[in-house]
C-alpha cells in the first residue's frame, strides 16, 4: 500500500518509520526544508511517561487563576476574540472532573508507557543517537507547600504503578549533584527513575535518515493546501502549487495545523496551538549543570541536559498561531536556570525559541482512523508529543496495516468527541 504522511515532525516521521517497517511504500510531505523543524525542534527533551497527565484536572481552574497572576507566570492568556479558543477552554474545563481525569490519564499513561518501550526497542534495533540519557527526571520543590502536595502526585503514580522516589534535599542533591551549589533553594523532590531525556530534533532527523534507508521518500519544501474527497475516501492531496498527489491511505500529522486541513471535510479536531518557549545554552561547567531533567515546580519549567547543551523549556501561552518571541517569557526561563544551575551554562550564548503544542482539551492525542475510510490522524499530542511519538507511530502503523495493535486504541480516535 502507498501511504502518504502529511507532516514531517517527530510524529509524522515515527509514523513513516513504523509504516515502512510494516512493508508499505511511504511518502512524507513537509513544508519545511527538513524534518522536525517546527514544534519538534527545541522542546524540553523529556520522554516522560511518569508525567503523562492531562492538564485538565480537578482543582486546575483555581490554580490557573493564580498562575495567570504571577509575575513569572507559567500560563498566559491573551484576551482575544477567538470563539475557537473559548470553545476549547470550555471543553477543557468540562474535563476537570475526577471521572474525566481518571479516564484521560489512563489513556495517556497507556500510550506513553507503550511509547517508551517502543523507543527503547527502536534504539536497540537501530543504535539511533540523539543525546539521550536514561537517568530519570526530578520534580524539584522549593517550598514546603509544594512538598506538602506531593501526596496528590504519588497517589496517582501508585494507581498507575509508576515507580517513584520522594526525596529530601540530600536525596535531590545525590540525584542532581550541581544542586549542592544552591542547597538552600531545595526543599525536596519527586524522582521518576523510569523517565528518559533526549533531543527530539536530533532523533527526528536521524530517524528520517533511517527511513530513507528503508525506502521512504521525503518531499521537503512541499506545502499542503487540502485533501480531495471522492465519496467515502480521499482521492488525492492537493499541494499549494495545485499539484495532485495520489496514495492509497493518508495520515494527517500536521501538529497544530491539522484541524484546518480536516475542517473542510467536516472532521472537527479540537486541537488548539498552546505556545511554549525554550532556551538552549552551551554547558560551560559540566559539574554545575544538570545530569538529566529537573522540573522546577515553582515556574513549571523543565531544565534538561542534552549532551553539551542545556535546554530550558516551559510556559503555556494561549495566543493563537503567533510565533512572536516575547521577552517576559524568556526572563522566566532565565530566572529558573539562574536560580538552580547558575554556573552550568552560558546564558549570554542562549538561543530563544518558540513552538506550538497541538493540544486537545482532554490531553489525549487523536490517533487512528476517521469516518473517511483511507484517512487517519496522528496529532494532538500537546505537551507530550516526544514522549508519545514512537507508541503513536507504531499504533497507527498497525491500524493502517489491519493488524491488531499491541495496546487498545479505540478510545484514541476522533470519534471519542462525537460520543
Ligand atoms: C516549549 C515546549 C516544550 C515541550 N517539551 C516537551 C517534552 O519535554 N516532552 C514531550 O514529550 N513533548 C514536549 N513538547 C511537545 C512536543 O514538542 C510536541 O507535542 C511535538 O513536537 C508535536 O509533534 P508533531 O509532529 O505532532 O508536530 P510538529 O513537530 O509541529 O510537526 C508537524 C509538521 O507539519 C508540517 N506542516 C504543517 N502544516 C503544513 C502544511 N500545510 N504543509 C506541509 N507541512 C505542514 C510542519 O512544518 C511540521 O513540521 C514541548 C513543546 C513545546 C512547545
Amino acid at each position: 500500500m502507498h501511504v502518504m504522511i502529511l507532516g514531517g515532525g517527530v510524529v509524522g516521521v515515527t509514523s513513516a518509520y513504523y509504516l515502512a517497517r510494516a512493508g508499505h511504500r511511504v511518502t512524507v510531505l513537509e513544508r519545511q526544508p527538513g524534518a522536525g523543524l517546527e514544534t519538534s525542534f527545541a522542546n524540553a527533551g523529556q520522554v516522560s511517561p511518569g508525567y503523562s497527565a492531562p492538564w485538565a484536572a480537578p482543582g486546575i481552574p483555581v490554580k490557573a487563576m493564580k498562575w495567570l497572576m504571577m509575575r513569572h507566570r507559567p500560563l498566559v492568556l491573551w484576551p482575544r476574540l477567538e470563539p475557537r479558543l473559548y470553545g476549547w477552554l470550555a471543553r477543557m474545563l468540562a474535563n476537570c472532573t475526577e471521572e474525566a481525569y481518571r479516564r484521560n490519564k489512563g489513556r495517556m499513561v497507556r500510550l506513553a508507557e507503550y511509547s517508551r518501550d517502543m523507543l527503547r526497542d527502536l534504539r536497540a534495533e537501530t543504535g539511533i543517537a540523539y543525546d539521550h540519557r536514561e537517568k530519570g527526571t526530578l520534580q524539584l520543590f522549593r517550598t514546603a507547600k509544594q512538598l506538602d502536595h506531593v501526596g496528590d502526585d504519588t497517589r496517582v503514580l501508585d494507581a498507575y504503578g509508576v515507580p517513584y522516589e520522594v526525596l529530601d534535599p540530600a536525596g535531590c542533591i545525590a540525584a542532581e549533584p550541581a544542586l549542592s551549589r544552591v542547597a538552600g533553594t531545595v526543599v525536596g523532590g519527586l524522582r521518576l527513575p523510569g523517565d528518559e531525556t533526549g533531543d527530539a530534533h536530533l532523533f527526528t532527523t536521524a530517524l528520517a535518515a533511517l527511513c530513507e534507508g528503508l525506502g521512504v521518500t521525503f518531499r521537503y519544501g512541499t506545502g499542503i493546501a487540502g485533501l480531495e474527497r471522492e465519496g467515502d475516501r480521499i482521492a488525492a492531496v492537493v499541494l499549494a502549487d495545485g499539484t495532485r498527489l495520489e496514495a492509497d491511505a493518508y495520515v494527517a500529522a500536521l501538529g497544530s495545523f491539522t484541524p484546518a486541513l480536516l475542517r473542510p471535510l467536516g472532521i472537527a479536531l479540537p486541537v488548539y496551538p498552546v505556545k511554549g518557549y525554550s532556551l538552549t545554552l552551551p554547558v560551560t561547567d559540566p559539574e554545575a549543570a544538570p545530569v538529566s531533567t529537573v522540573m522546577d515546580e515553582t515556574y513549571k519549567v523543565g531544565i534538561t541536559r542534552l549532551g553539551d547543551r542545556i535546554r530550558v523549556g516551559g510556559t503555556a501561552e494561549l495566543a493563537g498561531f503567533s510565533s512572536v518571541l516575547r521577552q517576559p517569557r524568556r526572563e522566566t526561563l532565565e530566572r529558573s536556570i539562574s536560580d538552580l544551575f547558575p554556573a552550568g551554562g552560558d546564558l549570554g550564548r542562549a538561543t530563544f525559541w518558540t513552538g506550538l503544542r497541538p493540544m486537545t482539551p482532554d490531553g489525549t492525542p487523536i490517533v487512528g482512523g476517521t469516518r473517511i475510510g483511507n484517512l487517519y490522524t496522528n496529532t494532538g499530542h500537546g505537551t507530550l508529543g516526544w514522549t508519545m511519538a514512537c507508541g503513536s507511530g507504531r499504533l497507527l502503523a498497525d491500524l493502517v496495516s489491519g493488524r491488531t495493535p499491541e495496546i487498545a486504541g479505540d478510545d484514541l480516535t476522533v470519534e471519542r468527541y462525537a460520543a
